[in-house]
């Protein structure tokens, strides 16, 4: 019991640190999101692009998937596939490693970064230096654990000295994203930073005019929110991006379920 009471109360103050002023129980929150565009601006939209894997590279192989496919084989697989990638030129910039993916490979929720960083190039894992912690802390004040969703980024080798990744390497790298998202299947997505929005979209706006909104993308609502990394330097921007991870949630409440989308089968 006591273990409880302070689980609720470190839970309290993790919202509370997020700006979250109090609870509702009224169903007027969630029905605005079945209600189409409204005038809050909460809709679910067309993205302005299609995104489309390319038919190069890649990309290739999920055509030819099993009939019935275990999400958790078939990323097993892209990874040995990936290998000690050589395909861009970011393999000879200082990388130490390819820095896959991580989470529950039948995840409802998905987050999407830019690209690792220093502790994930040095440790293998996307977004385990201190933007991950905070991330960590937005997935656990959405009530969920890490473990439960999928974490990836667009690039999966760091650019040197975390520049911006060049068009030819999202160009390279990108097929191996899309098919995580592919197999993951996730039915929502959350695209974390202007540089993960403007890859998976296809839309050159600032994240402030993408974000408060969701995008169909790939059989899934994409939802546009601040990177964690900017977060750190820019904490009073927590408030619109607890904003943002409550449409997830109302999303993933109203959402089909897997049932719903078929099976995972190609
Ligand atoms: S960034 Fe992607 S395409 Fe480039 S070397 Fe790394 S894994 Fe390969």
């Amino acid at each position: 019991m006591a273990d409880l009471k302070l689980d609720l109360i470190g839970h309290l103050e993790l919202l509370q640190e997020w700006g979250v002023s109090g609870f509702s129980l009224d169903a007027r929150w969630t029905d605005r999101i079945d209600a189409g565009p409204s005038s809050d601006g909460v809709a679910v939209e067309s993205p302005p692009a299609p995104a489309l894997p390319s038919t190069d590279g890649p990309g290739e192989d999920r055509i030819s998937a099993p009939a019935v496919v275990e999400p958790a084989d078939v990323l097993d697989n892209l990874r040995r596939e990936i290998g000690d990638c050589t395909r861009c030129k970011l393999h000879a910039l200082g990388r130490t490693q390819v820095v896959f993916g991580v989470g529950n490979p039948r995840a409802d929720l998905m987050f999407v970064g830019e690209a690792p960083g220093a502790d994930e190039d040095r440790l293998g894992m996307p977004f385990v230096g201190r933007a991950g912690q905070l991330l960590t802390k937005i997935i656990e004040a959405m009530g969920l654990r890490r473990e439960d969703v999928y974490i990836a980024n667009v690039i999966k080798c760091r650019p040197p000295g975390n520049r911006n990744p060049e068009p030819d390497e999202i160009a390279t790298c990108e097929p191996f994203l899309l098919r995580q998202i592919d197999m993951v299947r996730p039915r929502a997505i959350v695209a974390l930073g202007a540089f993960a929005v403007r890859a998976l979209l296809r839309v050159d706006a600032p994240i402030s005019r993408l974000r408060g909104r969701a995008y169909e993308y790939r059989g899934a609502k994409l939802v546009p929110t601040f990177h964690p990394a900017f977060l750190l330097r820019s904490p009073q921007y927590k408030r619109e991006t607890w904003e943002d991870m409550k449409l997830v949630m109302a999303l993933l409440r109203e959402s089909p379920g897997d049932d719903a989308r078929g099976t995972r089968s190609e």
